[in-house]
């Protein structure tokens, strides 16, 4: 049996709830079962979500409401709603303490950090150093926009090697890392490109898109199946 990877949906629009495509086919290409988790209103889900699912996927999406990690809003840029932040965070941090498999992509990524007490620059513009252009514009979402340097001994190592090319659509990054975490990868501008947390089987967030990648670039959809193969308990 394919192992359940939950998927909560990453957008809605009042009529809709939604996952991009390319996440599903990411799953189901890797040997896992996608199921898809809606947004349901006071969190009434997310023990039973845990109970259904073998591991996880954070999905990308807008940003988080400043609040939630002790700032005040400092930028118009982006979007953000605060009861699909509340319902990632909470299933976030329990999915965290149950140990079960996690990757988490964009803002998945971000959601692990500040679930983890961490903190995150609201606008790259507000780094205090200069940053690349972390926002690609490129037609197609597959093609590469700039390197990343990864931590020697990480999980994300041994997936990508030394340096990897990665796409990028992101405005914010993380600033503080949260309790546990581990960055393990970084774009030339210092920016954190990927995180992973200590003493947990597999938990990784990387702040690039993946699943856009692995057709061209086969060593990214190892991502994928290091998080199947966990969630069916196999070791990597
Ligand atoms: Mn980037």
């Amino acid at each position: 049996m394919r192992p359940v990877i939950g998927l909560p949906v990453c957008q809605q629009d009042g009529k809709q709830q939604f996952v991009t495509q390319t996440y599903l086919n990411a799953v189901t290409d890797s040997g896992g079962l996608p199921l898809l988790l809606p947004l349901l209103p006071d969190q009434i889900s997310s023990d039973t979500y845990l109970k259904l699912c073998d591991g996880f996927l954070f999905c990308g999406g807008g940003d988080i409401t400043p609040l939630l990690f002790g700032q005040e809003p400092l930028t118009s840029r982006g979007t953000t709603d605060l009861a699909m932040d509340r319902f990632h965070l909470d299933l976030m941090t329990q999915a965290l303490e149950s140990q079960k498999p996690i990757l988490a992509i964009c803002r998945g990524m971000q959601v692990m950090n500040v679930a983890l007490g961490g903190s995150l620059f609201q606008d790259l513009s507000l780094r205090p150093l200069s940053s690349l252009s972390h926002m690609q514009p490129s037609l197609l979402r597959s093609d590469p926009s700039h390197t990343i340097t990864l931590q020697k001994h990480s999980m994300l190592s041994d997936i990508l090697g030394d340096t990897a090319y990665v796409n990028s659509f992101h405005h914010q990054c993380i600033d503080r890392p949260g309790r546990n975490l581990r960055v393990t990868a970084q774009a030339s501008d210092g920016v954190i490109e990927a995180i992973e947390q200590n003493r947990h089987p597999f938990a990784i967030g990387v702040q690039w898109h993946p699943e856009c990648l692995y057709h061209s670039q086969p060593s990214m959809k190892k991502l994928f199946t290091g998080l199947v193969n966990a969630s069916a308990g196999i070791v990597p």
